[in-house]
This record gives C-alpha cells, structure tokens and sequence, in this order.
C-alpha cells in the first residue's frame, strides 16, 4: 500500500463518516434503500419502522453508541 492508497482510504473513511453523521442527523425524510454508512440494503421493514432512517441496524448502533 503506497502513500496514496492511504490517503485514500483514509479520505472515503472520513467522508464515509461524515456524510452518514449529516443524513443519521436528517429529521425526516426517505427512507435509503442502502445504508449510508456501509452500503448494505436496508430491510424494507425497518424502513417502515423507521421513516427516514438512513443506516442499516448494524450502523445505526455503532453511532448511537459513538454519542
Ligand atoms: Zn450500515
């Protein structure tokens, strides 16, 4: 791994982690078939559950216990 596979690593980790901060911080609004974080589908039934929720449950647990 060279200097710039790790920057880029390092890159998409912290946009990863900033862009499912800003959504998971979003009111309302649709439902992500995927999740933000890790990009893994998120079941149409916590979708339901959840109106707005953009993070799978795996995702949504990590940042919860983040805060
Ligand atoms: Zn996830």
């Amino acid at each position: 791994m060279d200097i710039l596979d790790r920057a880029q690593v390092y890159e998409t980790g912290e946009r990863n982690a900033a862009v499912a901060s800003v959504r998971a911080a979003l009111p309302t609004g649709p439902s992500l078939a995927i999740c933000a974080n890790c990009e893994e589908p998120i079941p149409e039934g916590r979708r339901e559950a959840m109106p707005g929720c953009t993070l799978c449950r795996e995702c949504q647990e990590k940042l919860e216990a983040m805060r």
